[in-house]
């Protein structure tokens, strides 16, 4: 499928959103959108915040055709209200590419990828950053920070930079030097943690609060959901609103995860899907894998787990803000959790790129290795159509790839 950037949205001064409000997904409060909101503000709660639209309008998934090949295509179920507050650089709408040359080890089933590589900054970060970036500037905000594991700062940079707001980033020092030169050359302040994100977390929010600057971590922002979201909604218009059997997806914080599912939850009510759903699968780096403990050990909550480096940066995330939301996803689906080990997501890389001709993230190989264990042991069963999401270029990690 062609991936063309033509303009990406159209004149009228209104978006016409159907965004109405915030809402707790735990325990049901709801809040205004007109004001800067991060998480449920009720402290015995303090889930994240997801935001909610009149899904009852009858908005018909026909008028989509013919529009821009970007997320914005979908601008009815995104939260900006003013279209000249969108801040875009023409993220979304990626290919979805089958399996070629290696489907002989996919058997009877379909494999198919869909490859975030092509999004600006080289991940899918730009959906999530995108929409964020534009309803902070909608909200006024001047100064924007983030902990990242690398992709989300620079994507961060990048739109803030476009929209003329300060951006901080808090990164691991232990993360490949593109991730930092990128935030540096699009003029974001840089700092170097020595530690995971965690620590990044901790600094970032120590400083937004004596600085008065606005955070967008994962998941205590309710914005950044709504654009990684619109994965959802692509998979099911590029699949002909026909969802896949099987969805692999790989979990650092979980807002991909938790926004494909709110986004099928969003196209059932409008209409446009049925009930079924897809079996939805967190794969992790096995250095940082508290959602696999949590899922497998019957638990709500995952604990905090740090195995130390991996190659896959987007998945050291030793506890997700929003754990309990993802294995709530994970059981509703009746999904399963896997990790994999670093040295496994290598040879899945290279054993694509050679076979594929798609230099893929580590994150996404390891949804490679995953996917053909998940076979080997039955639990993908014959026929069943799986979707596995490269969430990032391959292009970005090659200093810890040993090319052999
Ligand atoms: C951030 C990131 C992830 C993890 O995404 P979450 O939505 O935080 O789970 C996976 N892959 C890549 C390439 C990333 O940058
Ligand atoms: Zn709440």
């Amino acid at each position: 499928m062609l991936h063309i950037h033509t303009e990406s949205v159209d004149s009228a001064t209104h978006t016409e959103t159907l965004f109405t409000h915030l809402e707790c997904p735990a325990c049901g409060l709801t809040y205004s959108a007109d004001v800067v909101r991060t998480v449920c503000e009720d402290v015995n709660c303090l889930s994240s915040l997801f935001a909610r639209y009149d899904l009852s309008s009858g908005f018909s998934k026909e008028s989509l055709k013919g529009r821009a090949a970007t997320m914005w295509r979908y601008k009815e179920f995104l939260p900006v209200v003013e279209t000249e507050n969108i801040v875009t650089l023409g993220e979304g709408f990626t290919p979805i590419i089958p399996l070629l040359n290696l489907k002989h080890m996919a058997g009877s089933n379909e494999v198919l990828w869909k490859d975030e590589a092509g999004n600006p900054t080289g991940s899918f970060k730009a959906r999530g950053i995108g929409a964020a970036v534009s309803k902070a500037k909608e909200l006024g905000i001047t100064t924007i920070v983030t902990p990242t594991a690398g992709n989300a700062g620079g994507a961060l940079a990048a739109f803030a930079a476009r929209a003329g707001i300060k951006a901080v980033v808090y990164m691991p020092k232990l993360t490949p030097q593109v991730f930092k030169d990128e935030c540096r050359l699009y003029g974001a302040e840089l700092i170097e943690v020595d530690g995971n994100i965690s620590d990044c977390g901790k600094l970032a929010n120590e400083q937004a609060t004596a600085n008065g600057w606005f955070q967008v971590s994962t998941l205590k922002e309710p914005y950044r959901l709504e654009g990684k979201k619109t994965m959802g909604y692509e998979i099911a218009e590029q699949l002909n609103w026909q969802l896949p059997d099987v969805i692999l997806y790989p979990t650092g914080g979980g807002t991909g995860l938790i926004g494909i599912w709110k986004a099928f939850d969003e196209m059932e009510q409008l209409g446009w899907i049925g009930n079924e759903r897809p079996r939805m699968v967190a794969v992790q780096s096995e250095s940082c894998n508290g959602i696999v403990q949590a899922f497998h050990g019957e638990q709500v909550s995952s604990a905090f787990v740090d195995g130390g480096f991996t190659i896959a940066n987007g998945l050291r995330v030793p506890k997700p803000y929003a754990d309990k939301i993802i294995l709530k996803v994970l059981r509703d689906s009746e999904g399963t959790a896997l990790s994999v080990p670093d040295a496994q997501m290598s040879e899945a890389l290279k054993e694509i790129a050679r076979n594929e001709g798609m230099l893929i993230a580590p994150e996404g190989a390891a949804l490679w290795q995953a996917f053909k264990y998940l076979k080997a042991t039955g639990w993908i069963k014959e026929q069943e159509q799986v979707l596995l999401l490269n969430t990032g270029s391959g292009y970005k990690y090659l200093e810890n790839i040993e090319i052999s």
